[in-house]
Order: C-alpha cells, then sequence, then structure tokens
C-alpha cells in the first residue's frame, strides 16, 4: 500500500493494553501423555499441531530456507510483515470492521489468527507497489540492456485466507496472460500457509463471491485454529509435497473425527457471521447494460477518487511505467509503480483522459471489477475481502452500489457516451 492517504479520516484504535502474551497452558494433547508421530505426513493427510509446539513449525519454516510473513500489529492496524517468533503474531487481537471504519480491538483470549484482513494483502509481496525493470547503460554509441533479475528470498506466507488465495489464483491468471518473469519468479517460490478464518469481518462476503469462507484447495498446508478454555491447537490439512515437507520434523498428533467436526462448526460459524452479501446472478449483464444508470453519478459526487479501494484490492493490478535517467544520461533505470484506474491521467490517449469524470472512473472500476474481467479472465475480479468498504475514506460499499442498480436496472447505453 503506498499511502496516498489511506487512513485518511479513518477511525483508527486501539483498545487494550499490552502487546505482551505468554502461551500459558498446555493443550490437552500434550497433557494426553501421548507422544506426537515426527514422520512427514502425505498430501491429503490432516494432523494436529498444538499451539505450543507452533515455535517448532516456524522454526521448520525457517530450516528449509523460507522468509516466514504473515499478520503483525503495526500503526493501529493488522499488517503483513516478518514473523520472526511466534510473539510477532497478533495474539489476542481481533478488528472491527464497517464501511470506512477499522478498529482494533482485544479478544478474550489468546486466538493467534482471530482477525480477519487488514488493509495489506499478499500482492505487495508478489506484485511489488515499486519495482525496477531493466537497465541500459550507455556503451560508446549503443546501449546495453539489462534486464532486472529477480532475486529474493522463498516467502512462507503465513496466515493467508480463503479471499485471499483466489486473490493469488486472479492474478496468477492475470500476471501469466501478460508474461510477467518477476511475477512468475516470486510466485513459484511462494510456499502459502492458508488459516481459516474463525469469523467474518463486518464487510466480508467472500460466501456471496463463492470464495470462502472454507478454504479451498490451492494451499500447501491449511490451518484451523481450534481454541477453547481447555484446548488450543491447530488441525492441519497438508495440500502439497512441498507442505508436508515442512512437517516432517514438527510433532503432530492424529486428527480424530470430532478436530474434522470441530473444524466444519467453524466453517458455518464463519459463513452465518458475513457483514454484507452480493446478489451476483447475471451481475456481468447487468452492469454492463447499465452504463448510463444515474447511479453512477451519485457515487461519483461521494468518490474523492483517493485511490485507496484499488491499493488495497487484492486483484488490482493497474500499474505504470517510469524511465528514470542518471544525470549523466549515461544510464537510464525502467521503473513500474502501481497506479489505480482512479487517477485521471490513467485514461489519457493522445495527451487527454476519456475518463474525465469521477463517476466514469468508478463505473470504469466496478464494471470491470465485476463484469467485464469474466470476459477478459474467466472469473470476477472480486473476492468479496471487503477491503474496498472498510478503507474508503467516505464509505462507498461496493455491495450497496451493485443493490442500488439491480434494484432500478436498464438505462440503455448513450450513443457515444464516455465520460
Ligand atoms: S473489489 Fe473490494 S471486496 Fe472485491 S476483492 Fe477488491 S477490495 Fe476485496
Ligand atoms: S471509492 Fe472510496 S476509496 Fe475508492 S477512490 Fe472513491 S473515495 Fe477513494
Amino acid at each position: 500500500m503506498t499511502g496516498r492517504g489511506v487512513a485518511r479520516n479513518l477511525d483508527i484504535v486501539i483498545a487494550g493494553a499490552s502487546l505482551e502474551r505468554v502461551p500459558g497452558f498446555l493443550t490437552d494433547e500434550r497433557k494426553s501423555g501421548q507422544t506426537p508421530g515426527m514422520t512427514e505426513p502425505a498430501v491429503g493427510e490432516k494432523r494436529i499441531l498444538a499451539r505450543a509446539d507452533f515455535p517448532i513449525f516456524l522454526g521448520a519454516l525457517r530450516d528449509l530456507g523460507y522468509r516466514v510473513v504473515g499478520p503483525t500489529v503495526r500503526d493501529g492496524a493488522i499488517v503483513y510483515g516478518p514473523i520472526e517468533r511466534v510473539e510477532d503474531l497478533p495474539i489476542g487481537w481481533t478488528e472491527r470492521q464497517e464501511a470506512g471504519t477499522y478498529r482494533l480491538d482485544r479478544r478474550s483470549d489468546e486466538a493467534l489468527f482471530g482477525y480477519v484482513v487488514g488493509p495489506h494483502s499478499w500482492k505487495k509481496y508478489l506484485f511489488p507497489a515499486h519495482e525496477r525493470l531493466w537497465t541500459a547503460s550507455r556503451e560508446g554509441s549503443r546501449f546495453a540492456m539489462a534486464p532486472e533479475l529477480v532475486d529474493g528470498p522463498s516467502f512462507a506466507f503465513l496466515g493467508v485466507r480463503a479471499c485471499e488465495l483466489a486473490s493469488i489464483a486472479i492474478q496468477d491468471r492475470v500476471f501469466a496472460r501478460a508474461g510477467d518473469p518477476g511475477y512468475a519468479a516470486r510466485r513459484t517460490r511462494t510456499l502459502r500457509i492458508a488459516v481459516q478464518c474463525g469469523q467474518a469481518g463486518g464487510t466480508c462476503f467472500c460466501a456471496s463471491m463463492g470464495t470462502g469462507p472454507a478454504v479451498g484447495p490451492s494451499h500447501d498446508l491449511a490451518l484451523t485454529e481450534i481454541l477453547t478454555p481447555q484446548r488450543h491447537s491447530f488441525l492441519v490439512e497438508v495440500g502439497s509435497v512441498a507442505g508436508a515437507r515442512v512437517l516432517a520434523t514438527v510433532p503432530l498428533w492424529p486428527a480424530t473425527a470430532e478436530d474434522e467436526r470441530a473444524v466444519e462448526r467453524i466453517v458455518a460459524r464463519t459463513a452465518a457471521s458475513m457483514g454484507r452479501r452480493m446478489d451476483v446472478s447475471g451481475i456481468r449483464d447487468l452492469l454492463v447494460n447499465n452504463p448510463g444508470h444515474p447511479r453512477w453519478e451519485l457515487v461519483g459526487q461521494r468518490c474523492l477518487a483517493c485511490t485507496n479501494c484499488t491499493m488495497v484490492c487484492p486483484t488490482c493490478f493497474c500499474q505504470t511505467t517510469e524511465e528514470v535517467p542518471n544525470l549523466s544520461g549515461e544510464k537510464v533505470e525502467r521503473w513500474r509503480r502501481w497506479d489505480s484506474c482512479f487517477n485521471s491521467a490513467f485514461s489519457e490517449l493522445h495527451g487527454s483522459p476519456i475518463r474525465k469524470s469521477t463517476s466514469s472512473r468508478y463505473r470504469q472500476w466496478m464494471t470491470h471489477k465485476l463484469a467485464t474481467w469474466h470476459d477478459q479472465f474467466d472469473s470476477s475480479g472480486c473476492v468479496g475481502c471487503g477491503r474496498c468498504i472498510t478503507w474508503c475514506p467516505v464509505g462507498i460499499d461496493i455491495t450497496e452500489e451493485v443493490a442500488a442498480i439491480r434494484a432500478a436496472p436498464a438505462t440503455p447505453r448513450a450513443a457515444g457516451d464516455r465520460t
């Protein structure tokens, strides 16, 4: 996320006191007196990881050369950053989210993943906000081009939500079609450790978009946090050979039928607590057939064109490039950075923007996201994470905008309407 006033006018409050938390009790697996297994499980197997053994799990990731990144508490929000030890996780924290509002709050327990999603998404690692693409250096009367070598760590993404797995799959298709070597290299080196949501946020609607709350199959490991007054453990499902390798040196207990039922109850509870819903039936045609709907004008009057929604959206990929020469003119670099279709200059053709009004830019964003994305990439461009609602400084809500157009649809497109 690149600033642009992301937190402007937003209500960010940290309730509660110290971040210090000590894992103060043993799990019932530990109390049982049984000995955990230490063998590499097969893909598809389910095991139990005790909370007390979570540091061993993190150590196993590091031993295999992964740089672990995941949720941390910083600047009044849960954001993604380095995870060196279990205490870096947002232990005992949750958030409350509504349109234009994000608040951190204390939980009554010591959950490691007891929140939903913050303003960051994993795209900041796979599609960095600012990236050098190549360097050209003068060699006599010509320039030698040197594409940027894509080198970097193998990341283990810890705490990937179901909607975020779906958003990574969407960006995989976008960047594969573009033939982007940097994205492909980073993505190939990434291990995805999903964690099921134990609750939905006030702006979540993944259940409407078919992207959650149950974690889909495209993970390396999927964890479900099982937390009761007597027990704190994780059911771990192995999704790939790479995920299985991580578990080879981690103490694990067998998963029982009751453990699996506990996971089903958690997912059902999350599905029942979605803060928002969106009727997506026929949504492509609904939006494509309503470019002149008066709702676009109304939302354009509220929208600040601040770009927050596109910065926090895990699937948005608007970008621009710029050449940066050095003072002597001997060397020039091409840099890519995130851009946004809410910027007037983004639609410039022959020196003039074709989407002059804010309402036309909002219409472009929402229609692409929910309608023409299907034509381009065979899926919706929205996974229902709710970030664009939470982080919009004026509380514009994409689910409300769809509902308003659905309530009074079908205005014909005006001939030549491009404003
Ligand atoms: S459009 Fe909004 S709800 Fe949909 S994926 Fe992007 S940020 Fe999430
Ligand atoms: S919809 Fe909200 S977040 Fe997006 S550009 Fe407009 S004011 Fe900013």
